[in-house]
């Protein structure tokens, strides 16, 4: 079983240190069942692969690992990528997984181009499911089958495929995900499950596997007829979510000591969203802003810290949520340069408002499928015909995209508090007619990764007017 990893960064010879694995040797690591050797096929300044081999011996492993619980020394396992091929990544390549670069540590933050080969994967669930796993993490993904029996063809086709994956990201990321998503599309059982595995899952899934539409399910197979421990796994994830300002602060804090170009960019949708918005207000030229359903602040976040935005406004119905704004903030501890620009404000987008009167540009992110469908003119007229701002950037969930998610039932809307959630051609009717009856200009944009049939997970309007 071969596993290939490609670059094309420049120069490319960066792989090796990264890897900590020298370019010109072949090296091997000893894993439970059998052994990996690690060379490089290509180690060029334009283009650098790096090949990971899997050597196990089937009965030495039956024989020599007694919680290896394989039903027959004939088996598939040699011959294709599982959690064997996980376990040799994470003892081949350990340093990197952990983000570490002795030599060049500026290299770990960088995003590089990277192309993946699985020669033999096997997919439990087929080529979509595949695509569900990697797709929402930004990769490219070409998956050839394997015929069940080239001399049959009437058997039709196996669940082996030669899977090819494309990427541009930081090589920690990458491993992360092959080590996670290997045996989840595998879906045999592993030979290394216990108590630390979960703990194991958490740490290789921090910072993507908590916001993957596939979570529970890729959660429940790497951890595979473990109900327990499944179960405490998605308990712990939530945990994680409830934290998530705080682990976002700490990323935020992370991002701004490094140099522009190694920044990561965020991928994850609601970050996508704000910054959308945020790119919009700024391209728009505007100086004095609103973000009308501002919630806990976090647009209001990425605002402050644009210097362009001299006035800032955000208002919003919930006294709660404006409270956890100004705690996000720190509205009372900001030197009082800062603390002008910001105001905060409660108030309902379905009543006249002069507080919001006479702004540049406004920002409305995910909030009128939070309105009911009758209080939607009143909401029209506050925004465009009292407020009337000259450019207007609004998002809403695109309900085509909701089959995409496993988790959500048929029928049933993202979010307990949705009031309805538009189609791309109901959200685009009714934006027309908005701007119509304003004197608005509107075009839309979709936010999040695209599918072709059904489009991005998330839609955008941006309405201006001169
Ligand atoms: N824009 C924020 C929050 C989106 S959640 C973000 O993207 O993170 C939707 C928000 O709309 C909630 O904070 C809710 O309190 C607010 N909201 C709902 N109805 C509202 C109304 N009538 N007027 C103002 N805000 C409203």
């Amino acid at each position: 079983m071969l596993l290939t990893i490609s670059t094309t960064h420049q120069p490319a010879t960066d792989l090796g240190y990264l890897l900590y694995k020298h370019p010109a040797k072949v090296q091997q690591v000893e894993i439970a069942g059998g052994k990996a050797h690690i060379f490089y096929p290509e180690s060029g300044a334009e283009r650098a692969t790096v090949a990971l081999l899997l050597d196990l011996d089937t009965i030495g492993m039956v024989r020599n690992h007694a919680g290896i619980r394989l039903e027959e020394y004939v088996n598939d396992r040699p011959y294709v990528a599982s959690s064997f091929m996980s376990v040799a990544l994470a003892k081949a390549f350990s340093t990197a997984m952990n983000g570490t670069c002795r030599d060049k540590p500026e290299l770990v933050e960088v995003r590089m181009p990277f192309e993946v080969t699985l020669s033999v994967l096997p997919v439990s669930g087929g080529e979509p499911f595949l695509r569900r796993l990697f797709e929402p993490l930004g990769y490219q993904v070409a998956a050839h089958p394997h015929p069940l029996d080239a001399t049959f063809p009437e058997w039709g086709e196996s669940r082996y495929y030669t899977v090819k994956l494309a990427n541009t990201l930081r090589l920690k990321d990458l491993l992360s995900h092959l080590y996670v998503l290997i045996p989840v599309l595998d879906n045999e059982k592993h030979y290394w499950l216990g108590e630390h595995e979960v703990q194991k899952l958490l740490e290789k899934g921090e910072g993507w596997l908590n916001a993957h539409p596939e979570k529970e399910q890729i959660t429940r197979r790497y951890l595979k007829n473990l109900g327990s421990l499944t179960r405490q796994a998605l308990g712990l994830l939530a945990e994680e979510a409830a934290e998530d300002t705080v682990a976002e602060e700490k990323t935020e804090a992370l991002a701004e000591a490094l140099p522009a170009p190694v920044r990561e960019v965020k991928t994850r949708l609601h970050d996508q969203r704000l910054e959308f918005a945020r790119a919009v207000l700024k391209s728009s030229g505007a100086k004095r802003v609103l973000d009308l359903g501002c919630g806990e602040g976090r647009l209001l976040q990425l605002l402050l810290k644009e210097r362009q935005f001299e006035e800032i406004l955000g208002m919003d119905v919930s006294h709660r949520s404006l409270q956890i704004a100004h705690d996000r903030l720190h509205l009372d501890t900001l030197p009082p340069r800062q603390k002008e620009r910001i105001t905060l404000l409660q108030g309902s987008l379905t009543y006249k408002d002069q507080r919001i009167a006479g702004y540049d540009a406004a920002a409305i992110v995910e909030v009128i499928e939070h309105l009911d469908l009758p209080r939607l003119a009143s909401f029209e007229k506050v925004v465009f015909e009292f407020a009337r701002p000259r450019t207007v950037v609004l998002t809403t969930p695109n309900a085509e995209y909701n089959p995409q998610y496993e988790t959500l039932s048929a029928g049933t809307f993202r979010h307990s508090d949705h009031r309805f959630e538009w189609t791309r051609a109901e959200f685009e009717t009714w934006a027309k007619k908005v701007a119509n009856h304003h004197g608005y200009q509107v075009t839309f944009l979709p936010i999040g990764p695209e599918d072709e049939a059904v489009g991005a997970p998330s839609q955008a309007g941006i309405f201006t007017v001169n």
